[in-house]
C-alpha cells in the first residue's frame, strides 16, 4: 500500500488519497506510527520485508527466497542440501527473452520439470521440484566438492533483474559456478528437443529453453511461534512465500478457494476463515498482495481502488469482529514494504503501521497514511521487534 507523493495526487500518496474508514478507525482508536520493513543496505523484497513482519531480523535469519518456497511445499531440506528457484525460461539472440517464457502454463512446465529433471538428475546432485507456472525449485545435495557454503556462496542473478540483456553475463560466479552452470547448460541442450517446448513454438509462443538457478539457500534459522512467543496461528494469503515463512515459522497455512494475489480475490473467503480460525487459535496472518500488484503495473487508479477493497473488505470485518471482543483481541495493519508507481517497484523506506487493542493507547491521530504515521513521531528502526511488542505487549518504542 505504501508508496511516495505522487505529482498527479498534487503530492499525495495513494493511501492519502484513498477512502479507508476502517484503517483511519484503526489509527485513530489505537495508535499509528512508522517502522522501516527492509533493514538498511538489505534488497526491498517481499521475502525480508515479511520476514521482518513475521518479527524476524532479516539480517540473522534470510537465507535465500528458495527455501522459503520449499517450506511452502512441504520439503525438508537435510543439513547437506541447499534449494534453489528454478525458473522455466526463454532466450532469445543472446538475450534474457522472457524470465516466465510466456507465463507457461502449470501442466506443460510440470512436464519439462519432471522429464528434463529426471535426465539431469542422472548428471548431477539434484532433485528437481514443480512448481506453478515458470517458478519452480532444484534442490542441490553437498558433496566432497561442493559444500553447503559453496552452494550458498554463488552469485546468482534474479532472471526478472535481466530481462533484455545478455545472458552470458549474469551466469552464477563464485565456488561453486561450474556445478550450476552445468545443471544450466544441460538443460539448454535438452528443453528444445521436448515436445512441450516445440508445442510452444508452434503455438507461437516464446521458447521455453532454459532452466534458470537463483535464489538459493539452506533452511532459514526461524523459531517458532509457539517458542518464540507462545501462541498458536494461522496464515491466509494466496502467495507461496508468505505461506512459506507461516509454516518456517510453525503457523498452519489455510487455502481459501478464489484466493488469487490479485484484485479479485476472495477476500471474504480470507477474512472469514482468519475470523473463525480465532475461535482454535490465538493469532490470525491474512496477507493480501493487490496493492502491490497494481503498482508493478503502474496504474494509479488500480492501486487505490485495491486499498479501498481491502479497507473495506479486510480491515472492516477486522475491526467490527475487535470491536465484540473488546477485551481480548488486538488488531495490527501494515505493509511489507514500499511498492512505488513512480519506479513500478520496491523500495526501501518507512512505511506506516497502526494497531489497536488492549493495553495499546490512542495515538489521537484520525487518519491512517505516511504522512499521518509520520506525525506521530513513533518509529520503530528495528521494524522485527514491532510485533513483538504488538504480540506481547511490550513498552512500545517512540521517538526517532
Ligand atoms: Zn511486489
Amino acid at each position: 500500500m505504501a508508496d511516495f507523493p505522487i505529482p498527479e495526487l498534487e503530492g499525495r500518496t495513494p493511501l492519502q488519497v484513498a477512502q479507508t474508514p476502517a484503517m483511519d478507525e484503526v489509527a485513530q482508536r489505537g495508535m499509528i506510527g512508522l517502522f522501516c520493513p527492509i533493514p538498511e543496505g538489505m534488497p526491498p523484497g517481499s521475502d525480508i520485508g515479511n520476514l521482518s513482519l513475521f518479527g524476524f531480523d532479516p539480517r540473522t535469519c534470510f537465507t535465500g527466497r528458495a527455501p522459503l518456497e520449499a517450506a511452502r511445499q512441504g520439503i525438508r531440506l537435510t543439513s547437506s542440501q541447499v534449494a534453489f528457484r528454478c525458473n522455466v525460461v526463454s532466450l532469445q539472440e543472446g538475450k534474457m527473452y522472457d524470465f516466465t517464457a510466456g507465463h507457461i502454463p502449470t501442466e506443460q512446465a510440470s512436464l519439462l520439470i519432471k522429464d528434463i529433471g529426471e535426465q539431469l538428475e542422472k548428471e548431477y546432485p539434484v532433485r528437481f521440484y514443480p512448481g506453478v507456472s515458470y517458478r519452480h525449485l532444484a534442490v542441490i545435495e553437498a558433496d566432497s566438492t561442493f559444500s553447503v557454503e559453496d552452494l550458498e556462496q554463488t552469485n546468482c542473478t534474479p532472471p526478472h533483474d535481466i530481462t533484455g540483456q545478455a545472458w552470458e553475463d549474469y551466469l552464477p560466479e563464485g565456488s561453486a559456478k561450474s556445478l550450476i552452470q552445468s545443471v544450466m547448460f544441460s538443460s539448454q541442450k535438452l528443453l528444445p528437443q521436448h515436445p512441450v517446448s516445440k508445442e510452444r513454438v508452434r503455438q507461437g509462443k516464446p521458447e521455453p529453453n532454459s532452466f534458470w538457478l537463483w535464489g538459493q539457500g539452506r533452511t532459514p534459522r526461524i523459531q517458532s511461534y509457539q517458542e518464540k512467543f507462545q501462541l498458536r496461528g494461522v496464515v491466509i494469503s494466496a502467495v507461496d512465500l508468505v505461506k512459506g515463512i507461516g509454516i518456517c515459522a510453525g503457523l498452519e497455512s489455510i487455502e481459501v478457494p478464489g484466493a488469487t494475489g490479485w484484485i479479485d480475490t476472495n477476500y471474504q473467503g480470507k477474512i472469514q476463515t482468519a475470523l473463525s480460525a480465532l475461535s482454535r487459535v490465538d493469532f490470525a496472518l491474512v496477507h493480501v498482495e493487490a496493492p502491490d500488484e497494481s503498482a508493478h503495473q503502474g496504474d494509479l487508479k488500480l492501486k487505490i481502488k485495491a486499498i479501498e477493497d481491502f479497507d473495506e473488505k479486510i480491515v472492516r470485518p477486522a475491526l467490527e469482529f475487535a470491536k465484540q471482543s473488546a477485551d481480548n483481541i488486538r488488531l495490527f495493519v501494515a505493509p511489507d514494504h514500499i511498492t512505488a508507481l513512480s519506479t513500478r517497484t520496491h523500495a526501501q523506506g518507512p512505511v506506516p503501521f497502526a494497531m489497536l487493542g488492549p493495553g495499546i493507547e490512542s495515538s489521537g491521530i484520525a487518519e491512517y497514511h505516511e504522512a499521518s504515521a509520520q506525525k506521530t513521531g513513533i518509529f520503530y528502526p528495528e521494524a522485527h521487534e514491532l510485533i513483538h511488542h504488538f504480540l506481547t505487549g511490550a513498552p512500545f518504542y517512540i521517538g526517532r
